[in-house]
């Protein structure tokens, strides 16, 4: 029988390009108590997010051959994974991409570099009681 006093750890959709972002993404959630599911090639992306039904999906904006900002969009248009929240991870700095990346449907935005701060600190606002 299960035990249900065990909290069951929240689930993190890392979509990273960069090896060396991913890596450090998935290191400090895990860290944390997360579970994570990496995935570096936008293109698997919907499929990914499908299979692991994640409580957080966080999107890198730069990516090889798909832009993070279509694939929010297409996530917030699949019944069963527009509730789930995005981060959205950029290197963009201008307002008028945030106001892109917000529009498609981000919960919220933080721009490279990202700090380990600020950076949970925005896991935990989009994923309460992790
Ligand atoms: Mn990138």
């Amino acid at each position: 029988m299960p035990d249900v006093s065990e909290p069951v750890a929240k689930r993190v959709l890392v979509v990273e390009d960069n090896d060396l972002n991913r890596k450090l993404f998935c290191d400090v959630l895990r860290a944390n108590g997360f579970e994570v599911e990496p995935v570096a090639d936008g293109e698997f992306v919907l499929d990914a997010a499908r299979a692991f039904a994640p409580d957080l999906v966080l999107m890198d904006i730069q990516l090889p051959n798909v832009s993070g900002v279509d694939l929010i969009a297409a996530l917030k248009r699949e019944r069963g994974l527009a509730d789930v929240p995005v981060l959205a991870v950029t290197a963009y700095a201008g307002k008028g991409d945030e106001d892109r990346i917000r529009d498609a449907g981000a919960a919220d935005y933080l721009a490279k570099p990202v700090s380990i701060g600020p950076f949970m600190a925005a896991v935990r606002r989009l994923v309460p009681a992790a």
